[in-house]
């Protein structure tokens, strides 16, 4: 009967059946965290919890979709399906569609997703004539997150004189009055963005204690995935609804946590032992997902990181093949090798497209990659980036069904009301905005009274009758909201505001796909009306639907059928794994990003980022480099990056080492020759193109030097240990012959300062550098 139990480990079926009282795993990598979670909730309901009572919170909705079906093969489709699981903004708007009202908001407010509210923002900047290039959009939306997620509202940081002078320092000085503008926008708008989510559920548990209690006894049981992304307004939510019963089970691993730019923090990690001074700790160490080699050089590279909880992972799966790290000549280079090398892996391994992934650190890298799996034929899905929703005609036509659940949301009343085109012009909608905000009320509201006020504004009788129409449209669809299917009511608005004959009339092929996006999203209007009727939880509403559209995450994919091989950003990969891995390019400025190099936090968050990207791996592990790319418009010289030093020769295997480029650079592809053969060598300058596979003359040790310390190591020639001391001459598998000049660091964790006769001076770690002492 609990035969699932059979299936975990020692200590991660201790952490399964601590059913009671806070409970917290901070494990490495791939040691079965998120199982755990997934089979800790299926113990629950086992042992008769209501799944009523169980919340669960996760990293993406995906996420939550595959625990619950896993859930539902131990426990019963029945039983899973009341489990309250998603990540905390789908959770949480869930609960302020029924309290948002206490704070003044309608039930039916709008979710604002980052676009919308970087317009929302432009237009703020503009209306207070503030210079665009000072206060840019994404900066000020930027810092306004960080005051929400710290829950520094308005008034907070009129009151808080630090963060006023930081912002004048930091040439901001209105960034208060921005700050005010821009909620009070969105509060008369009747929206908000993803941040308030947070903010206002806070807010609401706060203010209401009958509200909180309410919760706190719905949720018995509160599980957190990827808990080392928390920021601080998850956490306080999360402590809040848990402090009651104290049933928390968080999962997580600090050498993950990629989101401190967003407010992360690995407080919350610590701040946990300290909130729960009796909470269970246990530790997983064995990972059940990749090689030796692959986890052997993750530990490698995350001990380059000072700021770490001490942890151990090991595997006792098989040793794997070593990981490949291709030089390309260009990006199309790189983005062709890749394409051939899973081509090769489908020969060879029988592997299919949906276990391969391609990680990057940056969205524009996607392209070139794309084009050369497009000329293999190898079909492929890119996540993220430009995502469905976020397509012009997708956004128009959800921008009407928004209006129709919430007339106030100006952002999408502006969006619509001249498109398609009916003669409304600019000036005319300037004058609605200036009217609106001085009588306080929405435009829509006084586009409702336009006969009234038109002279008034300056509009003429025509322009009158035009917002008029547009208002009575408006008006109309709510009606028949009223007593139609959401599905019927879709359609018909994408009819009469003429938006689908709009689309019709562009026979370009672009025009072409975007009719078939708004056919697309019709058709999933209708997926999610019949998987509602599916549930039977009531009617199903069209506020229900766009929810779920504002919410979908990026790795949240909306058609999962198709054997496809994935790409994405290293950020969206976190918690996800595959049998085989790219990472491409690994350089200076890239991997780590130039905009990560001032301090060593930065840094360090860059090599956990790299250490996810590896730690995806299964089976195959590959790493590309290129030392040219095109960025920025042109073509760039770039050097492989600093992580790929970092890891233990005896993991990697160099590939293309001594192929020469094409002597014109500028401008002149790579890949126009087809052979290598043909291209002209040159003897490469860069640090780990040093590498050669001849090795040094063995020399005598000079005698005579003062040892500055002395450290034991193995020697790789012999395995006998010997005495490092300042002074030895000791050779490298990639830098070649070297002095050392001095031992420095603890005494676990040692780094030889070395003076390396063609690479120059280095440090390693002797715990990792394989070093043969002459
Ligand atoms: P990450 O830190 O990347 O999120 P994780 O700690 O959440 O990793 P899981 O994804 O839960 O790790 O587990 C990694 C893989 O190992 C999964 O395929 C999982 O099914 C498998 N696994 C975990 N524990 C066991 C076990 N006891 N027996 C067999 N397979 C296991
Ligand atoms: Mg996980």
């Amino acid at each position: 009967m609990m035969k699932y139990l059979d299936e975990l480990n020692e200590p991660q079926r201790e952490a399964v059946i601590t059913t009671e009282g806070p409970l917290m795993v901070i494990a490495g990598a791939g040691s079965g965290k998120t199982r755990v979670l997934t089979y800790r909730i299926a113990h629950l309901i086992n042992k008769g919890v209501d799944p009523f009572n169980i919340l669960a919170l996760t990293f993406t909705n995906k996420a939550a979709r595959e625990m619950k079906e896993r859930i539902s093969k131990v426990v019963g489709d029945q039983e899973a399906k009341n489990l309250w699981m998603g990540t905390f903004h789908s959770i949480f708007a869930r609960i302020l569609r029924v309290e948002a009202p206490l704070l003044g908001y309608p039930s039916d407010f709008t979710i604002y997703d980052t676009q919308d509210a970087q317009s929302v923002m432009k237009k703020v900047i503009e209306e207070m004539n503030l210079d665009k290039d000072i206060y840019k959009v994404k900066q000020v939306l930027g810092r306004i997150s960080q005051f929400k997620n710290n829950l520094i509202t308005v008034r907070a940081y009129q009151n808080t004189p630090e963060l006023i002078e930081a912002d004048a320092a930091a040439m901001r000085p209105r960034m208060g009055e921005l700050y005010r503008a821009y909620v009070e926008k969105c509060f008369k708008s009747g929206a908000m963005d993803f941040d308030d989510l947070l903010l206002r559920t806070n807010e609401v548990l706060t203010r209401f204690p009958e509200v909180l209690h309410k919760y706190q006894e719905r949720f018995k049981y509160i599980l957190v995935d990827e808990y080392q992304d928390t920021n601080h307004s998850q956490y306080l939510i999360v402590k809040a609804l848990a402090s009651r019963y104290e049933n928390l089970c968080v999962v997580g691993d600090d050498a993950q946590s990629i989101y401190a730019f967003r407010g992360a923090n690995i407080r919350n990690i610590l701040s946990f032992q300290q909130d729960y001074p009796d909470a269970k700790a246990i530790s997983l160490e064995q990972n059940y997902r990749s090689t030796k080699t692959i986890v052997g050089a993750a530990n490698v590279i995350i001990s380059h990181n000072k700021e770490q909880l001490d942890k151990t992972v090991w595997t006792a799966n098989e040793q794997g093949t070593t990981i490949p790290v291709y030089r390309a000549l260009t990006d199309a280079d790189e983005a062709r090798y890749v394409a051939s090398q899973i081509f090769e892996l489908q020969m060879n391994e029988q592997l299919k497209n949906s276990e391969i992934a391609i990680l990057y650190r940056t969205n524009a890298q996607s392209r070139a990659i794309e084009e050369a799996l497009r000329k293999r034929g190898i079909p492929y899905r890119v996540y993220g980036g430009m995502s469905f929703y976020q397509r012009k005609e997708i956004k128009d036509f959800i921008a009407y069904l928004r209006l129709l659940i919430n007339q106030n949301d100006e952002e999408a009343l502006l969006r619509v009301i001249n498109y398609p085109a009916r003669g409304i012009g600019q000036t005319t909608l300037n004058k609605l905005v200036v009217a609106s905000n001085q009588m306080d009320k929405s435009i829509f509201n006084l586009l409702e009274e336009i006969p009234q006020y038109a002279g008034k504004l300056g509009i003429n009788g025509p322009t009158s009758a035009k917002l008029y129409d547009f208002i009575m449209m408006i008006k109309s669809f709510q009606v028949m909201l009223q007593n139609h299917d959401v599905y019927e009511v879709s359609m018909h608005v994408a009819k009469t505001t003429g938006l689908i004959k709009v689309l019709k009339e562009d026979d370009t092929p672009e025009g072409i796909s975007r009719l078939e996006n708004l056919q697309e999203i019709l058709n999933s209007i209708q997926g999610y009306v019949d998987e509602q009727k599916q549930l039977d939880e009531g009617d199903p509403s069209l506020s229900g639907f766009l929810e779920n559209v504002a919410l979908s995450t990026d790795a949240d994919n909306e058609d999962d059928d198709g054997d496809k091989v994935s790409m994405m950003t290293v950020h969206l990969a976190k918690g996800l794994e595959f049998p085989a891995v790219f990472i491409v390019g690994m350089e200076e400025n890239l991997f780590p990003s130039m905009m990560n190099l001032n301090t060593r936090q930065e840094l360090e968050e860059e090599r956990r980022l790299f250490y996810v990207a590896l730690t995806r791996a299964e089976k195959f592990a590959q790493l590309t480099y290129s030392v040219s790319r095109f960025r920025w418009g042109k073509i760039v010289d770039s050097e492989p990056s600093r992580f790929l030093e970092e890891i233990d020769d005896k993991y990697l295997d160099w590939k293309n080492l001594n192929v020469g480029m094409p002597l014109n650079r500028s401008g002149l592809d790579a890949n126009l020759f087809d052979d290598f053969s043909q291209v002209p060598r040159f003897e490469p300058k860069k640090k780990v193109e040093k590498k050669t596979l001849s090795r040094p003359e063995p020399v005598k040790p000079k005698p005579g030097l003062k040892p500055i310390g002395e450290a034991k190591i193995t020697n790789q020639n012999n395995g006998e240990h010997v005495n490092l001391v300042a002074g030895k001459t000791v050779v490298h598998d990639r830098f070649g012959k070297g002095k050392v000049v001095g031992l420095e660091g603890d005494p676990n964790n040692i780094k030889a300062i070395i003076q390396f006769e063609t690479a120059g001076e280095k440090k390693l770690l002797l715990n990792f550098a394989k070093l043969r002492v002459l």
